[in-house]
C-alpha cells in the first residue's frame, strides 16, 4: 500500500502530468483539495473510488483515512493544486505517514507560477534585468519568518511571485514600493488556466484599486517586477555565436 501525492496543476485539466494522471486512475481512494482542484479532473474514476475533500477535513481526520486505506491495503492518491513543493502543506502528513509506517512517493505538477507565466508569455529571468525569482507570500495565519519579510525581499528588487496574499493587495504595495519604484509592472493572474482566468495589468500605483475593483480576494498570484515590461535586454549567452558550450563549437554557423 502506497500514499501518492500528485500536483494536480494549476487548474487546466490537461496541465496534469500523465504519470500523475495514470496513479490517479489506479487507486482505489482519492483525496483532494476542493476548493482549488478542477472536480474536471476527477471525471472518468472508476464509480467504486472513494472520494474525499479534504478541504472539509482536519489533519487528524486526514490521517484516519490513510490507516483504513492501510488496513485495507489500498493505494491513495492524495492531490494538491499546482506543484506540491510550493505551499503544499505535505510535509505534515508525511511525517504523519512515516509514524505509521505508510509508504509514499511524490509526483510533482505545474505550479500556478509557471502556468502564468506562460498565460503571459514572460520569462521571469531577463539577462540584465533580474536574473533571480523569489516566491513568497505576506504574513497571514501563518506568520512569514521576519527575515523573509516582503519588505527586505524587496530590497533585491528582482522578480517576484507572491501566493495567498491577494486579499492583502494594498499592504503588499506598501511594503514593496519601499525599495521597488512607483512604476514596477505588477501583474495579478487569477485562477490562471480555468475557464474564469482574468489578468490585471498595472503598475505599483495602481494595481491595488484594480483588484479591489474586479472583487478579487483569493486564488490569484501576484507577479512584480522589470521583466514584465522589459523589451531593452541583453541576449542570453546560451544562443550567442561567442559562446561556446559543450553541445555547440563556437562560431559553429559560420
Ligand atoms: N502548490 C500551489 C500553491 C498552493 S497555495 C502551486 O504550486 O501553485 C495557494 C495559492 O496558490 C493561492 O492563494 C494562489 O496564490 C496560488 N494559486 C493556486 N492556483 C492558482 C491559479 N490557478 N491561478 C493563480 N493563482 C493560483
Amino acid at each position: 500500500m502506497k500514499v501518492y501525492f500528485i500536483g494536480a496543476g494549476p487548474g487546466d485539466v490537461e496541465l496534469m502530468t500523465i504519470k500523475g494522471n495514470r496513479r490517479l486512475h489506479s487507486c482505489p481512494t482519492v483525496m483532494y483539495a476542493g476548493s482549488l482542484i478542477n472536480p474536471q479532473i476527477l471525471s472518468g474514476l472508476p464509480k467504486s473510488t472513494r472520494i474525499h475533500d479534504t478541504s472539509k477535513l482536519n489533519l487528524e481526520q486526514q490521517v484516519a483515512i490513510y490507516k483504513e486505506a492501510k488496513d485495507a491495503n489500498q493505494d491513495v492518491t492524495r492531490l494538491q493544486s499546482g506543484d506540491l513543493s510550493i505551499y503544499g502543506a505535505i510535509a505534515e502528513q508525511m511525517r504523519a505517514l512515516d509514524n505509521l509506517g505508510i509508504k509514499y512517493e511524490v509526483i510533482p505538477g505545474v505550479s500556478s507560477v509557471a502556468a502564468s507565466a506562460a498565460i503571459l508569455k514572460s520569462e521571469l529571468t531577463l539577462p540584465e534585468i533580474s536574473q533571480t525569482v523569489i516566491l513568497s507570500r505576506i504574513s497571514g495565519r501563518t506568520q512569514v519568518p521576519p527575515d523573509e519579510d516582503l519588505e527586505k525581499l524587496a530590497s533585491h528588487k528582482c522578480t517576484l511571485c507572491l501566493f495567498l496574499s491577494i486579499h492583502k493587495i494594498k499592504d503588499v504595495v506598501k511594503k514593496l514600493s519601499i525599495h521597488y519604484p512607483p512604476e514596477t509592472p505588477v501583474i495579478v493572474v487569477y485562477k490562471a488556466s480555468w475557464e474564469d482566468e482574468k489578468i490585471i495589468k498595472g503598475d505599483l500605483k495602481t494595481i491595488a484599486g484594480k483588484v479591489e475593483k474586479e472583487g478579487i480576494r483569493l486564488t490569484a498570484l501576484i507577479l512584480v517586477g522589470a521583466v514584465f515590461n522589459s523589451k531593452g535586454f541583453e541576449d542570453s549567452r546560451l544562443y550567442s555565436k561567442e559562446y561556446s558550450h559543450l553541445f555547440r563549437k563556437k562560431n559553429a554557423s559560420k
